[in-house]
C-alpha cells in the first residue's frame, strides 16, 4: 500500500520530450550516433535501438518544430508555483541535447528559453492580482560545479576578495538540513526583485558569475545552474500568507552520470545482488530526491522506477483509452516487490 501510493503522488511528476533539429553541422558529419526516431505523437516517441524498436511515453512531446513559446505555453509550468506549491523544472539529457536552449535561451537572447519565460508569466501574473493580493518576490541563483555549490550573486572577484580578507570562501554554499527535516542552502544570498527587467538583470549577473558561461557548451555541460524563486503572496482581505517556490535547473550533461567513480562502483555491485533492494531503495532515491528537491532524480535507475514514470504517463492518458489491465499489471508487480520476490521484465 506505502509504494503503491508513493507512485500515485507521482502523478505530480510530468515528464515532457523535446526532439531537437538537427543542425547544420550534423547534417554534415552524417551522425552514425544519431538516435533514429521512427515514430512520434503527442505522447509517445518510438526510437531504433541495437535491440530493436522502444517505444517511450511522454505527458507530451514536442517535435522539433516546437517553438520555445509552444513549450512553454503548452507545459503550463509555473501556474502551481504561483499558487503557493513548490515547484521543480529541470532539463535532462545528454551535452548537445538541448537543454541550456530549452531553459535559458540561444546565446543572441532571440528565443528566450523557460527560465526568463517564467519571470515575465511571475510579474504578469502578480500585475492581475495586485488588487487583493500583496507579492513579494525573491531569489537565489547557485551553480553545481566538481560537487561545490556556489552562489552566483557573488563574483569571483568577490571571492578573491573575501579570500585575501580571510573571510573565507564567500561563494561557498552548504546543504543543510533543519531541526524539520527541510533541506536548505546555508549561505546562499537572497535577493529581492519587483519587476521582470530586475529579475532578468539579477539572472544575467549570475551567469556572468558562472565559472564557464551557460551558452558555451562543452564546460557548461559539466556545471548545474538552479535558480530558485520564492513567491509570497499576502491576501489582502484576510491577512494570510502563503509562500510558493520555483526551482528552474539547467542540469549537467547526462553522460557524466554514466561514469561512476570506484565507490559508487562498489555500491552498486553490492546493490546488484539484490534486486529487489535495489530497485525499492532506487525508488525511495527518486522520492527523496523529490522532496529535497535535489537538482538530479534518479529515476533511471531501476526498472520499478521505470514503471512509475509509466504508470503515471498511463494514469493521465485515462481519458485517451488507455488499458487498465496494464495498471492492474503494476500494482502486482508492486506487490510482488514488497513480498520480495523478483520480478521479470
Ligand atoms: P545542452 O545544454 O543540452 O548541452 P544546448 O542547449 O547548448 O545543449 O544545445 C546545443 C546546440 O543546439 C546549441 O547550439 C543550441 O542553440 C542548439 N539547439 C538546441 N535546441 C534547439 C532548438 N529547439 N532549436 C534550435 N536550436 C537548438
Ligand atoms: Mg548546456
Amino acid at each position: 500500500k506505502k509504494y503503491y501510493n508513493m507512485v500515485e503522488d507521482m502523478k505530480k511528476i510530468r515528464v515532457f520530450c523535446r526532439i531537437r533539429p538537427v543542425s547544420r553541422t550534423e547534417v554534415a558529419q552524417d551522425q552514425d550516433e544519431a538516435i533514429v526516431v521512427k515514430k512520434i505523437d503527442d505522447f509517445s516517441v518510438t526510437v531504433e535501438t541495437s535491440r530493436g524498436q522502444r517505444e517511450f511515453q511522454f505527458d507530451k512531446v514536442f517535435s522539433a518544430a516546437a517553438s520555445q513559446e509552444d513549450l512553454f505555453h503548452d507545459t503550463h509550468l509555473i501556474q502551481s508555483a504561483l499558487d503557493g506549491y513548490n515547484v521543480c523544472i529541470f532539463a535532462y539529457g545528454q551535452t548537445g541535447s538541448g537543454k541550456t536552449f530549452t531553459m535559458v535561451g540561444d546565446k543572441e537572447q532571440k528565443n528566450l528559453g523557460i527560465m526568463p519565460r517564467s519571470f515575465n508569466a511571475i510579474f504578469d501574473f502578480i500585475q492581475e492580482n495586485s488588487s487583493k493580493f500583496d507579492f513579494k518576490v525573491s531569489a537565489y541563483m547557485l551553480e553545481l560545479y566538481n560537487d561545490r555549490l556556489q552562489d552566483l550573486f557573488v563574483s569571483p572577484a568577490g571571492e578573491a576578495h573575501a579570500q585575501a580578507q580571510s573571510h573565507g570562501q564567500a561563494r561557498r554554499v552548504e546543504i543543510k538540513r533543519n531541526k524539520k527535516g527541510v533541506v536548505f542552502a546555508q549561505g546562499a544570498e537572497t535577493k529581492e526583485a519587483s519587476s521582470t527587467q530586475e529579475l532578468y538583470a539579477l539572472f544575467q549577473q549570475a551567469c556572468a558569475n558562472r565559472h564557464i558561461s551557460a551558452t558555451m557548451n562543452l564546460e557548461s555541460s559539466r556545471s548545474h545552474l538552479i535558480v530558485g524563486i520564492m513567491v509570497e503572496s499576502r491576501n489582502l482581505t484576510n491577512g494570510s500568507v502563503s509562500t510558493g517556490k520555483l526551482s528552474l535547473v539547467d542540469l549537467a550533461g547526462s553522460e557524466r552520470a554514466a561514469k561512476t567513480g570506484a565507490k559508487d562502483h562498489q555500491l552498486k555491485s553490492l546493490q546488484e545482488a539484490n534486486s529487489i533492494n535495489k530497485s525499492l531503495s532506487a525508488l525511495g532515491d527518486v522520492i527523496s530526491a523529490l522532496s529535497a528537491e535535489l537538482p538530479h532524480v534518479p529515476y533511471r535507475n531501476s526498472k520499478l522506477t521505470q514503471y512509475a514514470t509509466r504508470v503515471k504517463a498511463i494514469t493521465n492518458n485515462a481519458q485517451r483509452n488507455v488499458d487498465s489491465k496494464e495498471i492492474a499489471q503494476l500494482k502486482e508487480v508492486i506487490m510482488k516487490l514488497r513480498s520480495g520476490q523478483t520480478v521479470e521484465e
